[in-house]
């Protein structure tokens, strides 16, 4: 490996921008958008959209891509897709499928290299036909594996071979193969889920053969100056995992076989730590990736909660890898790369790391991967914003992020708007959101917004509360409403006791909160604020020596996984809370599923009690008085924080259509039920496409 000189350095993110050589190969700089299985792969005409979903990324100038994962062969892939298309790569016509993507990304950027990842999920495939060194079953899957027998490997190993071949001859530069997270290669590489006694089994260096034999064989499989790269746990998080030592023999021995590249990942799908979600701190797993290449000769890339440039720039300043892998960042912004570039830094759409639209649209396999910030990722071709030929003057009310995104995408398309916000800033809820402990990503939403409304010339008025007449004198030819919502007042006797307080004033710190606390609604923001309240001194979030004692890491002696045999300690406040709700399902239900149970773990460590199945009596100077299953229960409560759910805002509808103008609710104005800000942005966004 050598670092090619640049011309000139970049002034602001000089590594960043400084390209790679790999042997033959130049990687044109060190920004890399990592693997994301976005759905597409299972739909027949998912080749269409990927291709334009990469290419506008590879257009903005990115490094390198990697695909989302794509199976070798029929027992590797996911699970059965509805569509009946299976995101696999082991034949001509699948080949054929790809080479519309490759095509489409080299021609928007000839020097970008694109990397297909080879993912065969193993003990993780989610049907009968999963297999495993050892029919162990995942904690995370109902079907246990089929043990492979000695044929079965080396038909597996052959598999992994044809699909490299295959993506070199479909058009893509190389290939990573997914070592990591529990799939196929690493439930070789442990122990719990590899027990054989053979030679694929038993000695570390018999569970490490099948990673050697795959990256063998693939590298025989393609041209000399096609790229393969390995993804290994450089740190599971598992109780029992890999050791360092473990992990750098495995490195050095793929490198020593010829691996161009080794990525770092970090977790396996069944560990309780978290490792992307926006209460990680940022960067806040480099150092591991440091300790990896300091081992090893090929560049390392390294990931995980790299979300902005500056923060790429100081890992690799810090000589923490090589490349540095940003996936979600790039749904987010497709232009991240081109606006760092630019010094267009102060107009990215930061990835906030809320998994909303992402990673949990993808486990929960009801609707398609997409963004939070972005509704256009991986809708390139249907969610359209050119220019209109039809310029139309509109007011917006309300500036939360529904009245935000409209007005901004529909100012772009060449719109005249006004922007109307009773309060003193835009933002709305998220201004709140952002106060929560772990939340503090949300603000660099407020301040792209803030920045999108000064370049596409929306004229924004702050403290103005506007009425249908205002409205009508102005000659709108149309008004959006995104008045958002208020919160529920629910009717419990004694609901206007002093000791009552609204969210809104819980989360402003308008008034002083007590030391025992009952929560009312234990929802999205019940659990946002049992955080905010029960948490003590700075954020996690801000803090990866904190964030490694509340998930019990130890970064420095890297014990098996990095967290076996520690205890998680977490700082709580000197407060008794209790979070309530009338279900009597689980609480958290409702919260993301790849992030709700950390939440839901931080608050019970934290000794914060869960009450479900409450009928709420009466408050009073005694407390919150309820029944539960027929038992009448008194919470002490000298603070009671109503997070009862919400209401529309949108008493401007009826006199504004009755002014004979037309008007749009969208956002929590249009429904408060089950809304959320990825609702919220979304509907703004194909609103503002159609207007
Ligand atoms: P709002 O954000 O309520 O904005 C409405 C705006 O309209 C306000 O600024 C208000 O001042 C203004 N307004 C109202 N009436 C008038 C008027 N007559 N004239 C002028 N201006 C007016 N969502 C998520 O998706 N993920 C999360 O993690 C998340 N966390 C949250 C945490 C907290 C603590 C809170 C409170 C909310 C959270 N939300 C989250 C919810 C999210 O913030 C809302 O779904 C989103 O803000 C709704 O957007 P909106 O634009 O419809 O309404
Ligand atoms: P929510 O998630 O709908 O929760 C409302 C809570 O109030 C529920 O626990 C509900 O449970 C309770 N409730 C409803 N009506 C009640 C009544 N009349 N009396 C007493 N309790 C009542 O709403 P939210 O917490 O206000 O959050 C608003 C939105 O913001 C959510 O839809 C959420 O998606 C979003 N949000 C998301 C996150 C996130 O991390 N993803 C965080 C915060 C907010 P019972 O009916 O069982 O009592
Ligand atoms: Fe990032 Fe959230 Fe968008 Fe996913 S949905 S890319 S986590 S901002």
């Amino acid at each position: 490996m050598s670092t090619v000189a640049s011309d000139t350095l970049h002034r602001d993110y000089p590594l960043l921008f400084s390209p790679l050589r790999i042997g033959d190969t130049t990687i044109k700089n060190r920004a890399i958008m990592g693997s994301m299985h976005t759905g597409l792969e299972e739909q027949a005409d998912g080749n269409q959209r990927l291709a334009a979903f990469y290419a506008e990324r590879a257009r903005a100038g990115v490094g390198m891509i990697i695909t989302g994962g794509i199976s070798p062969n029929r027992e590797g892939i996911s699970g059965y897709a509805e569509s009946g298309v299976e995101a696999m790569l082991g034949s001509p016509e699948e080949a054929q499928w790809h080479r519309v993507i490759t095509e489409e990304v080299h021609r928007a950027a000839p020097d970008l290299k694109f990397m297909l990842q080879i993912l065969h999920c193993g003990p993780l495939t989610r049907n009968a036909d999963c297999v495993g060194p050892s029919a162990i079953r995942s904690p995370i899957n109902p079907f246990t594996p089929r043990a492979l027998d000695e044929a079965g490997i080396w038909q597996q190993i052959e598999d992994f071979a044809r699909c490299a071949a295959y993506a070199e001859q479909a058009g893509y530069d190389g290939v990573e193969i997914i070592g990591s997270a529990g799939y196929l290669i690493s439930a070789f590489l442990v122990e719990k889920t590899n027990q054989r006694q053979d030679p694929w089994g038993g000695t570390y260096e018999h569970r490490m053969r099948f990673a050697m034999e795959v990256v063998r064989a693939v590298r025989q499989a393609v041209s000399a100056d096609f790229l393969v790269a390995f993804r290994i746990a450089a740190m599971d998080m598992l109780q029992g995992g890999m050791s360092w030592e473990e992990i750098v023999a495995l490195a050095q021995a793929l490198e020593s076989l010829g691996v161009s590249i080794i990525s770092s990942h970090f977790t396996w799908h069944e560990s309780a730590v978290p490792t992307i979600a926006t209460m990680v701190p940022r960067a806040a797993f480099t150092r591991v990736t440091r300790r990896l290449r300091e081992n090893v000769r090929v560049p390392v890339i390294t990931s995980n909660r790299i979300n902005m440039p500056e923060v790429a720039e100081a890992v690799l300043a810090n000589g923490d890898a090589d490349l540095v892998s940003m996936a979600r960042p790039f749904l987010a912004d497709p232009e991240l790369i081109a606006k760092a570039r630019e010094g267009r830094r102060d107009e990215i759409n930061t990835c906030i790391a809320c998994n909303q639209a992402c990673l949990d649209h993808q486990l929960d396999g009801h609707e398609e991967v997409s963004c939070l910030v972005n509704p256009r990722a991986c809708h390139e071709t249907l969610l359209v914003l050119d220019p209109t030929n039809a310029q139309r003057k509109l007011a917006v009310v309300g500036a939360g992020p529904a009245g935000l995104a409209f007005a901004t995408l529909a100012a772009e398309r060449g719109h005249e708007v006004d922007l109307y916000e009773g309060s003193d800033r835009i933002g709305g809820q998220f201004n709140l959101a952002s106060r929560i402990p772990g939340k503090e990503e949300f603000n660099e939403t407020l301040r792209y917004f803030q920045r999108r409304i000064e370049l596409t010339g929306v004229k924004l008025f702050l403290r103005r509360r506007v009425d249908a007449e205002f409205l009508a004198a102005q000659g709108y030819d149309e008004v959006v409403l995104a008045t958002g919502i208020e919160p529920r007042v629910p009717t419990i006797d004694g609901i206007d006791h002093p000791k009552v307080m609204s969210y809104v004033e819980a989360i402003r710190g308008a008034r002083a909160i007590g030391q025992r606390v009952a929560i009312i609604g234990a929802g999205g923001i019940g659990f946002d604020v049992a955080e905010l309240i029960s948490h003590e001194g700075v954020s996690a979030a801000l803090d990866i020596d904190k964030f490694a004692r509340e998930w019990g890491i130890d970064f420095e002696n890297h014990p098996r996984g990095g967290v076996t045999g520690i205890a998680p300690r977490v700082d709580r406040a000197a407060r008794e809370v209790w979070l309530l709700q009338r279900k009597s399902s689980s609480p958290g239900k409702s919260l993301g599923k790849s992030t709700g149970w950390t939440k839901k773990i931080l608050l019970k460590r934290r000794g914060v009690k869960m009450l479900t199945g409450v009928r709420y009596e009466r408050i009073d100077d005694g407390g919150l008085h309820c029944t539960i299953e027929g038992e009448r229960v008194t919470v002490p409560a000298d603070t009671v924080i109503v997070c009862a759910g919400q209401l529309s805002v949108r008493e401007l509808m009826d006199p504004v259509t009755a002014a004979g103008i037309k008007a749009t609710l969208i956002g929590g104005a249009h429904e408060a039920a089950e809304l959320d800000a990825e609702r919220a942005i979304r509907q703004a966004a194909y609103l503002a496409a159609e207007i």
